[in-house]
This record gives structure tokens, sequence and C-alpha cells, in this order.
């Protein structure tokens, strides 16, 4: 099964429900960082989130990015997700290594630390939006429900789940979040108070099978769900040398200058895919040629 976002909403329109499964996703991650096992689990977990999140925005070319800087050993995370779908990642250290949490999981909010979780939406607008709140537990599903709480006034429940085969590879990743009107009826609270309590965790469900609509109608349960979209995602990175070239020329040409005359070629590396793009002094000196020009 290819990783996909299903939307939905229940209990009259009352409820808007996001659900995705994510396994390739959190696995091209990890190959992509070599990222240690709890790396793996908040790289997934997040980027997970930030899928679902830019797929709640309908423009072509939005842009969606989670940042969570704590004070853990995993020294921050960085995800950009589009409303296509697409999405990447990365942490600052993907080798970090923590024993397991006192219920024998992984050890996310341990690696995650203390910290801030900044939400950046890129709607087209002149004005980027910017929200940004404390971390609650560094866990990232509780954090989210917390920003989405403060900074976007929303409740919010959020699930996100990365299972890890023995061998360290991804078995099983995905998550949902749903959010209720402001005008949701206290009976719909009170029954989705009690599917929760009940609920089985993300990878749980994952690996009994369930889809991620299987997913939003166990929330839902006794209500009723309409499902919309259905949209795959996928770990992609849109970075290419054009970029890079751009990101030379943004350094000045003094920058350019004094790397043209080290003469030897430039090697930049994308933070999100590990790919490298290489630029001989000529490529440096027409890049400085172009960056003269008005
Ligand atoms: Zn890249």
């Amino acid at each position: 099964m290819t990783d996909y976002i299903v939307h939905a909403s229940g209990a009259g329109h009352q409820v808007r429900l996001f659900a995705a499964t994510t396994r390739e996703m959190a696995e091209t991650a990890r190959q992509i960082h070599q990222t240690s096992p709890v790396a793996t689990a908040a790289l997934g977990r997040l980027l997970t989130a930030g899928a679902m999140m830019a797929s709640m925005t309908s423009g072509e070319d939005n842009l969606l990015t989670l940042q969570i800087r704590g004070d853990g050993p995993i020294g921050g995370l960085t995800v950009t997700a589009k409303s296509d779908g697409s999405v990447k990642g990365y942490v600052g250290n993907p080798e970090v290594m923590l024993p397991p949490s006192s219920k024998g999981k992984l050890d996310v909010g341990g690696a995650v630390g203390r910290g801030v979780l900044t939400v950046y939406k890129d709607l087209g607008l002149k004005e980027p939006y910017t929200g940004q709140t404390q971390l609650v537990t560094g866990e990232i599903a509780e954090d989210l429900a917390y920003y989405f709480a403060i900074s976007e006034q929303t409740n919010s429940s959020v699930g996100l789940g990365v299972l890890m085969e023995k061998n360290n590879t991804v078995k099983q990743a995905g998550g949902f979040i749903l959010q209720l009107m402001p005008d949701t009826d206290e009976e719909v609270i009170v029954r989705l108070e009690e599917n929760f309590r009940t609920l089985p965790s993300v990878t749980a469900m994952l690996e009994a099978g369930m889809s991620p609509e299987d997913m939003i109608r166990r929330i839902m349960d006794g209500m009723d769900v309409e499902f919309y979209e259905t949209l795959p995602t996928a770990f992609s990175c849109d970075c290419s040398k054009y970029r890079m070239e751009k990101a030379l020329v943004s350094l000045g040409r003094k920058e350019l200058q004094e790397m043209i005359d080290e003469g030897k070629p430039v090697e930049m590396g994308c933070q999100f895919c590990g790919r490298h793009f290489t630029f001989p002094v000529e490529a440096l000196q027409a890049l400085l040629l172009s960056a003269n020009r008005p």
C-alpha cells in the first residue's frame, strides 16, 4: 500500500478529520538521513503531521514548514510540506541514541527536549503566517494539538506513530488530526472522548491492518462520517542545481569573489535530501557575472 492522506468530516460536519499512512515516507527519510530509531520516529511523526497539515490548505504553491527547536540531543527538526502531498525534512543529529522511555517506547520526547514549535505557512499572500508555541511533551502529537489550540484557536486531537522493525527499518507509520468546529455539540464531544478513551495507538491500528479510513471510522464510532479526497503523499525534495545557484548568488558578490580566489570547486549539499552539487571555479565566475548584472 502506498502512502496517502484522506480527508473526511463527521457528526454532521462538526468534526474535520485527516488521516494518513506514511510508511514509505518515513522509511525514505530514514534511508536518506541514516537516522537512528528514535530519530526515525521523531522525523517520521513530524513528516506525517506536515504532510497532513499542508494538505489542509488548497492553493497549489502553498508551503508549510514545521520547525522544532528543543534542548534535547536530537538538535531540532525541520519539515517542509506542500499542499500536493510532497514533504521533506531533516533532524539536527540523526544518530541520536537514547534508552527507551519508562513505557518501553522510543523516547522521542527525551530526544526533542524542551523548546518551541514554529509553524510557517506561505499561502501565497503578502505576509507568510507564523505561529509559535512551547513544546508540551516533545512527543510531537501533543505539541501540535497544543499549537492548534493556542495559535489557531482550534480544538484538536492529534495522533502520530512510527513503528520500527527489528532491523530498524520502518514497519508502520501514520497519523490523524481531528478538529472540532467552534460550535460542536456537547454530545459529540462526549462521544469522542469515549471513543478516544479506548482508541488504540496509531501504530497498533496500522498493525491491525486498519487503513486511514478505518482509523477515522474508529475515532468516529457511532457517528456519521463523510469521506472526501484521497491524496498520495511522499518524501520528495525539489532541490536543483538552479536553486543552489540562486543560493550562491544570494551570498553576495564579495563571498563569491572569495570563493573564486580560493581557486577550488565549491560543493553544496541539500540538507533535506543529501544531494550534492559541485560548482567549478568557472561556474562561480559565471555566477559572479550574473550577480553583477543589475
Ligand atoms: Zn534536496
